[in-house]
């Protein structure tokens, strides 16, 4: 062809070259045709298969997205049922909660009503009431205190708690014997984390009392740290007996009673009341008056008897007795006469807990011939109260400021109060010696003598109430001077609280079991129903 070509002219050439070249173009747009069918053919191919896959992961989607739907609306409509039960729980609960305060609150009701019915009896019988309270353990109750901590101290030693507030609960262990639970009743029992409050509360009633007319003695009972003196007084700075004043929630029964008695007062008219105090140790088998004065006006503890009046009644004479008009002039007076307790060279003893201390208010209130004997008194009562009262006021009121107000002492009250008859009441309020039987072996001299005076007085406590129990005709109320001085309240009309006062820890075993059976028989006393004096009608009593 080339060979061919070469003979020909430029123009044939090109002619046939172009011609060649749109033979070649057509034949390559053939090409391009052919294979443009083929992808268009394929690409409608992919595009109806990619299409039915949409179409198909469309309809799944729906497909899902209802299943999603239906699963998020039964959520819904779970969740909305939740809430409704849980609102119902909720009013339910409500219910609950208010039923069960509504209980709670009859429940408290029906205790107090309970215990003022029990309170009743125990008048009426003319029981002692006991109330127990368990101190809380101390770092001195073991050996390495400062070592152990609280939670241990409690699984190691405490023996003794509170199971309710009425049941002392004890737990017994001697080597090589199972341990026994043995518990004990009282009126009251305190958890070692009841305050003095707490214990105040239940004493508090008994003042009322007092000031309705009724004796009432508190007796704190219980070994050497068992907690008495910070019961009766309230926490002491060592050997240094006192009221502590700072701290007024952690003040004892001693100066709340004051101060509630002198709070009741202020109730009444001016001038209806008078209260006097006297503070006496017995140390051994001696009565001490602490307020007694030597002729400088110094407080001097003097030794004084204790006698039977001619009414049967048991008296000290000479004895000491201030007038208070305020609970603050009490305590000044009290913690005088404590501090004798320290400083005096017959009294110094090196434990506070040696003696017998007895705090005594006496309220005096004058009664109109008129009102004197209402018509529940019975005729023997009204007699014997003629007899008691004196015609006359005592030397100290007479002596009184003329300022004082809440006193009947100018001279026009007193010449018109002076045709009255007066009636005492006696608040009488007592810190025991500690009552463990301490071993007598090895013990010589003073410690000696202490040890036996406490326990033939506290033996003599023991055998007075077992004599009223068994209704002897004889009471051996003179077989100490501790009993001889308490008689009218063990054995008369008093109203008689002991309190025991019990150590948690395992090592005084021996002596909370002992205390706990001397309370167990004070309370099983018997003595003949309790006596109200005859008191006038003119207090405003609530
Ligand atoms: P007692 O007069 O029976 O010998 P105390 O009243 O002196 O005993 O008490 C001994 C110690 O125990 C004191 O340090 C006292 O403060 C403390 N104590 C007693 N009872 C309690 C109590 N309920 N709470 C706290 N401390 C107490
Ligand atoms: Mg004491």
């Amino acid at each position: 062809q080339y060979q061919g070509l070469a003979g020909r002219s430029t123009n044939e050439v090109l002619q046939l070259y172009s011609a060649h070249s749109q033979q070649q173009k057509l034949q390559r747009s053939s090409v391009v045709i052919q294979m443009y069918g083929a992808i268009k053919k394929r690409l409608k191919r992919d595009l109806k298969s990619l299409h039915s896959f949409a179409l198909e992961l469309s309809k799944d989607f729906q497909r899902q997205s209802k299943t999603y739907l239906y699963q998020v609306l039964t959520a819904v409509q779970g969740i909305q049922l939740q809430n409704e039960a849980m609102q119902m729980f909720q009013i339910k609960a409500f219910d609950l909660e208010q039923s069960l305060q509504e209980l709670t609150e009859r429940y408290e009701k029906e205790k107090q009503k309970r215990r003022a019915l029990h309170n009743s009896l125990v008048e009426l019988r003319g029981n002692i009431r006991v109330h127990c309270r368990i101190r809380p353990l101390l770092p001195f109750d073991t050996a390495a205190g400062h070592l152990v901590s609280p939670d241990r101290q409690r699984n190691f030693s405490e023996v003794a708690c509170a199971a309710d507030d009425e049941t002392v609960l004890v737990k017994c262990s001697r080597p090589g014997h199972a341990s026994v639970n043995k518990t004990f009743q009282f009126e009251r029992v305190y958890s070692a984390s009841e305050s003095q409050d707490t214990v105040f509360a239940d004493v508090a009633p008994l003042l009322t009392s007092l000031l309705d007319g009724y004796n009432v003695c508190i007796m704190a009972y219980g070994q050497t740290g068992s907690g008495k003196t910070y019961t009766m007084l309230g926490p002491q700075p060592e050997e240094n007996l006192m009221f502590a004043i700072e701290d007024e929630s952690e003040l004892g029964i001693i100066p709340r009673a004051t101060q509630e008695v002198f709070r009741l007062i202020s109730e009444k008219p001016p001038g209806s009341y008078w209260v006097e105090v006297s503070v006496v140790e017995v140390y051994n088998n001696e009565v001490f008056d602490l307020l007694a004065k030597d002729s400088c006006g110094k407080v001097f503890g003097v030794k004084r008897d204790v006698v039977t009046s001619r009414e049967g009644k048991s008296d000290v004479p000479l004895l000491t007795h201030e007038t208070v008009e305020n609970a603050s002039e009490f305590l000044r007076l009290v913690n005088k006469g404590l501090q004798l307790r320290v400083t005096h060279p017959t009294l110094v003893h090196a434990h506070s807990s040696r003696s017998h201390l007895v705090v005594t208010l006496t309220i005096t209130t004058a009664v109109s011939e008129d009102n004197f004997g209402t018509p529940w008194e019975d005729e023997q009562t009204s007699q014997r109260l003629h007899k008691e009262a004196s015609c006359t006021f005592p030397q100290k009121m007479r002596e009184s400021k003329s300022t004082s107000s809440s006193r009947a002492s100018s001279p026009a009250q007193l010449e018109a109060t002076e045709k009255m008859k007066q009636v005492k009441t006696r608040l009488q309020l007592v810190d025991l010696a500690g009552s463990e039987c301490v071993g007598m072996s090895g013990v010589t001299g003073a410690a000696l003598r202490e040890t036996s005076f406490i326990n033939r007085s506290l033996s003599a406590l023991a055998d007075v109430l077992g004599a009223i129990a068994e209704q002897r005709s004889h009471v051996p109320y003179r077989n100490s001077k501790l009993t001889h001085l308490l008689q009218d309240s063990i054995g008369g009309d008093a109203k008689l609280l002991l309190m025991l006062c019990i150590s948690p820890d395992q090592k005084y075993l021996t002596e909370s079991m002992q205390s706990l059976g001397f309370g167990t028989r004070a309370r099983q006393v018997q003595r003949g129903q309790v006596k109200k004096k005859n008191f006038p009608v003119l207090s405003k009593a609530k």
